[in-house]
């Protein structure tokens, strides 16, 4: 079975890198750094590297360890919460030189990229994996692994509130309180304070919001201006996407970012039933059923506006 191959794996492993997706959510965070303390407990040497991450997610046990850069080859490489290659954008060439690949992951799309591939796209979070993998593994969970993977659980659950969260979730939630983890902390830190960039990129966000298609779509978008101009970081842009989401009648909401080197980035979210994966699909994305993304490089911010809502007016009733 995988899940044993993997662990000879890293039984064999000397050296052992922990990747995760570009532009990390609290699931790639909490996933990437329970992975790094797991394999700390086995006495593994290993790097977790995470090039770019917003200090909301200072509060993880491991975060002064992450590394921006790591060696040229190690024995083995981890990805988690990742789908594909491509978006270990920037530093693939980690996972791509260790003499084994591995990944653990929960997206559908899932493009199977490694050696050894763990999939499970019905788990809420790729945390929720690991919360059965490591004491499969005989890796004991510590309070410092729970806060890791109680962070993953919440912020890709939307704090338990989303449509693919289980019985088993609730039931690992409880276990990982009794292993101490304090989950008002958590839940402050990861879904509740905002920093101050992110509220006032938020609040021009709510201002350019439009309906469109009888109130279904709700579209806005943030400029590199805008960053500037609120000394935006890595981040803070996150979540922008749930302010049209939430409107009532609204089934699909619409966010772009600018990009630094020109080009969007679109997230995608829906309430009930579009699929937004099979949207970002089309465009070279990705994600979930109710939650997907997607990188659009060309065309004017009204081109890809109206691009994309062309494309989920089709899948409106
Ligand atoms: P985001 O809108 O960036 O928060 O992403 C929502 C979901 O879609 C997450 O599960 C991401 O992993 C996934 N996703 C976002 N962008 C991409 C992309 N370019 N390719 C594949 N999956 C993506
Ligand atoms: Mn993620
Ligand atoms: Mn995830």
């Amino acid at each position: 079975m995988t899940l044993d191959d993997i662990k000879n794996q890293i039984d064999e492993a000397k050296t052992v890198v922990v990747l995760t997706h570009e532009n990390p959510d609290g699931d790639a965070m909490g996933c990437a750094l329970a992975m790094y303390n797991a394999l700390k407990q086995l006495n593994k040497e290993v790097d977790v590297i995470i090039p770019e991450f917003s200090r909301c997610f200072n509060f993880l046990p491991g975060v002064p360890e992450i590394k921006k850069e790591g060696k040229n080859e190690y024995d083995l490489a981890i990805a988690v919460d990742c789908s594909d290659t491509k978006r270990l954008n920037g530093f693939v060439d980690y996972f791509e030189n260790a003499k084994v690949k591995v990944e653990i992951d929960h997206h559908g799309v899932n493009t199977m990229f490694a050696d050894y591939n763990y999939v499970d796209p019905v788990s809420p979070a790729c945390a929720q994996i690991l919360v059965k993998v490591l004491p499969y593994w005989d890796i004991e969970i510590t309070k410092e692994i729970g806060t890791c993977l109680l962070t993953g659980i919440i912020t890709d659950t939307g704090g338990f509130k989303y449509s693919g969260v289980t019985s088993e979730t609730f039931e690992f939630a409880a276990w990982l309180l009794q292993k101490g983890v304090n989950v008002s902390n958590v839940y402050r830190n990861v879904l509740q304070t905002v920093t101050r960039s992110s509220f006032e990129l938020n609040r021009i966000a709510m201002n350019r919001l439009q309906f469109y298609e009888n109130g279904k779509i709700a579209f806005t978008y943030i400029t590199k201006e805008d960053e500037q101009s609120v000394k935006a970081e890595t981040g803070d842009y996150e979540g922008i996407v749930d302010v049209g989401r939430d409107v009532e009648g609204v089934e699909v909401s619409i966010f772009l970012r600018e990009l630094e080197n020109g080009g969007y980035k679109v997230s995608l979210r829906s309430n009930d039933y579009v699929n937004v994966s099979d949207i970002c699909l089309m465009f070279g994305g990705g994600g979930h059923i109710k939650a997907a993304g997607c990188t659009i490089s060309n065309g004017t911010l009204e081109n890809v506006r109206d691009k994309l809502i062309a494309q989920t007016k089709m899948y409106l009733k």
